[in-house]
C-alpha cells in the first residue's frame, strides 16, 4: 500500500432522508440528512418516535388548562388542582405547601449507584409532595394556574399582577379585561391579543398604546378608531 492509499480518509457522506416507523404510534416519520448531522453534532441517536409522540412527551410535563376537583393531603380542604384525585403522589394546597407542616428534607435520600437513575427518581417523585397549582400570593383566584400576585380572577393562565380578569392567557400587568392574550398592561379590554398600554378597547391584534378603540389591527396610539388594520 502507497503512502497516499494509507492516508486515505472517505469523504465524510451525507446520510440520506430515512423513513422510520414510530415505536409509540406506528405512524411513519422522516428523518432529513440535516437532522442526523444535527443529532451528531449534539451527540444523541436519532428518535424512534415521530415529531408528534415526541410533543406529546414534551408537553406532558406541563398541564397548564386541565383543572381537577380534589382535597388537599395534607389540611384535607376541597381545592383546584392540576392533578387528579387519583395522583400517585401527595398533592398539598399553596398554603399547606408553603408552610412549616412539612419538611422538603424529609424527603431525602442516598443515590444508590447500583440501581438505574430513573427507577430511584420515580419512587422520589411519587412521595415528595406536589404543589396543587403553580401559583403565588393570589387573593381569590381559585381557578388559575401559572399565576402570580393576582386579585379576584378565574380562569386565567399565565397571569401575572392580574385583577378582576377571565378566560386569559399570558397577560400580565392587566385589569377588568376578559378573553385576552398575550397582553400587557391593558385595562377595560376584550378580545385583546398581542396588544400593549392600551384602554378601553376591543377586538384589537398586535396593537400599542390604543384609546377607546375597536377592530384594529397593526396600529399604534390610536383613539377612537374603528376599523383600522396597517
Ligand atoms: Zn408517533
Ligand atoms: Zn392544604
Amino acid at each position: 500500500m502507497n503512502q497516499e492509499s494509507k492516508n486515505y480518509q472517505p469523504k465524510k457522506q451525507l446520510k440520506q432522508t430515512e423513513t422510520r416507523i414510530c415505536q409509540n404510534c406506528g405512524k411513519e416519520f422522516t428523518i432529513e440528512p440535516e437532522d442526523f448531522e444535527f443529532y451528531e453534532k449534539i451527540g444523541v441517536p436519532a428518535p424512534t418516535f415521530c415529531p408528534d409522540c415526541r410533543l406529546q412527551r414534551r408537553m406532558m410535563w406541563r398541564n397548564e388548562r386541565k383543572l381537577y376537583k380534589r382535597k388537599c393531603d395534607l389540611c384535607g380542604k376541597d381545592i383546584i388542582s392540576i392533578y387528579p384525585p387519583d395522583a400517585p403522589f401527595p398533592v398539598y394546597c399553596s398554603k399547606c405547601w408553603n408552610s412549616d407542616k412539612w419538611d422538603p428534607m424529609d424527603y431525602g435520600r442516598e443515590y444508590d449507584w447500583d440501581k438505574p437513575f430513573f427507577e430511584q427518581i420515580e419512587k422520589l417523585y411519587k412521595k415528595v409532595p406536589h404543589l396543587s397549582l403553580m401559583e403565588l400570593n393570589n387573593t381569590n383566584c381559585p381557578f388559575v394556574n401559572y399565576a402570580w400576585f393576582s386579585n379576584n380572577s378565574y380562569m386565567c393562565f399565565d397571569l401575572g399582577y392580574g385583577e378582576d380578569m377571565m378566560y386569559s392567557k399570558a397577560c400580565h400587568f392587566v385589569k377588568d379585561s376578559i378573553d385576552c392574550s398575550y397582553a400587557k398592561k391593558i385595562e377595560l379590554c376584550y378580545e385583546c391579543v398581542e396588544v400593549e398600554k392600551s384602554n378601553h378597547s376591543s377586538f384589537l391584534k398586535n396593537c400599542e398604546n390604543c384609546l377607546d378603540s375597536h377592530f384594529l389591527t397593526n396600529c399604534k396610539n390610536c383613539s377612537s378608531c374603528i376599523l383600522c388594520e396597517n
